[in-house]
């Protein structure tokens, strides 16, 4: 019996999340008296999951698994899982495991619970904080299936090096075309150094920006800070940044270090895919915004105004540090 963790990767290397599960299985390994186990799709660099801990790395080459399908995925994770005969399997928090942590979860009969943001409080019962109503609050829950079934909230454990020496094995699922009932036919994604999911970073846009044209602000910003850039749900509709950017309870979930939200009001469904970012900064011209109620640190003034001269700032901060 070991722990399992599906270590997700883009183009052969790993996510940043996969060192974060990785890190997070092994630590639940250890409660548990086992050893965990990774299981990953085309990865190229295997080994480098022993850095955290991960003591075998179970990878599935095959080119129909090129790009992520929820029930293909979920169907050789399922045959991995019983040939390890693992009982508690660990995945990120990700777009991805929204459809993937389901459908495994009806396939195995096991428990589920998502947006986990510690290490289990007991592992006998098996309990666990996750955070609860739109990230307002937490709860701890129990899972007392006999196959449980972990999602970890990114950037809430951290990456914790555990350096062992990884093995790794190769293994072939067996998936049919009822697996690809669903095929992705094209993927809108976002262009620029960092993405949304990895970024420490994330600095967003909403419609107080007025229009496309004015966007330079926010990649100026974001270019001299190392982040990635977002926006709020009315700015994608209409069609002034790429869906891929979308954040909220709709879009894309943020845990990065720091979130900048701009010309944002801070409508409670944006709020819910936010909340979980460790520091928020907010620009908004109208003090009653009700983004300033969940802000770390607000700044009442004008976009326009404001984010040139903390852009400025920046740069000179940086030029005399470097
Ligand atoms: C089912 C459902 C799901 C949804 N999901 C999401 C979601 O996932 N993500 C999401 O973002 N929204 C979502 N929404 C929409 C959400 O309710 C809000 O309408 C949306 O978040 C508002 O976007 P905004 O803050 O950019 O625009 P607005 O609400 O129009 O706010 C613009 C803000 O900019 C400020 N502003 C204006 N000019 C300036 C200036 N010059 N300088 C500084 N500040 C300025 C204003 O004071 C205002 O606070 C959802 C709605 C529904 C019903």
């Amino acid at each position: 019996m070991s722990v399992l963790v599906y270590t997700e990767s883009e183009n052969g290397k790993f996510k940043k999340n996969a060192f974060e599960v990785a890190s997070y299985a092994t630590e639940v390994a250890k409660q548990m008296g086992t050893t965990a186990t990774a299981v990953s799709f085309n990865a190229t660099d295997k080994e480098s999951l022993g850095e955290y801990g991960v003591s075998k790395v179970i990878n599935i080459s095959d080119d129909t698994l090129s790009t992520f399908n929820a029930k293909a995925y979920a169907n050789s994770i399922k045959q991995v899982v019983e040939k390890e005969d693992a009982k508690v399997i660990i995945l990120s928090s990700s777009t991805d495991t929204k459809f993937l942590a389901p459908l495994l979860s009806g396939y195995l009969k096991a428990g589920y619970i998502p947006n986990v943001v510690a290490a289990p409080e007991s592992t006998t019962p098996f309990v666990v904080k996750r955070t609860a109503f739109s990230n307002k609050g937490f709860a701890l829950s129990e899972i007392n299936t006999d196959i449980k079934i972990v999602g970890v909230s990114n950037n809430a454990f951290g990456i914790a090096e555990n350096k062992i020496e990884a093995s790794v094995e190769d293994f072939s699922a067996s998936v049919s075309d009822a697996d690809f009932g669903i095929k992705s036919i094209e993927i809108d994604k976002v262009v620029g150094k960092a993405t949304i999911a990895d970024a420490d970073i994330v600095v967003s846009g909403g419609r107080g920006l007025k229009g496309p044209e004015n966007w330079g602000l926010i990649e100026d910003l974001a270019e001299v800070l190392g982040a990635a850039t977002a926006c709020s749900k009315p700015v994608s509709d209409l069609g002034w940044r790429p869906h891929g950017e979308h954040v909220g309870q709709t879009g894309k979930p943020v845990a990065s270090n720091l979130y900048i939200a701009i010309g944002i009001s801070g409508a409670i469904q944006h709020l819910a895919g936010v909340s979980s970012s460790k520091v928020k900064v907010v620009i908004n011209n109208d003090p009653e915004a009700p983004f300033f109620k969940a802000a770390d640190y607000g700044i009442v003034g004008d976009a326009f105004e404001v984010v040139p001269q903390l852009t400025e700032k920046l740069k000179e901060f940086k030029a005399q540090n470097a």
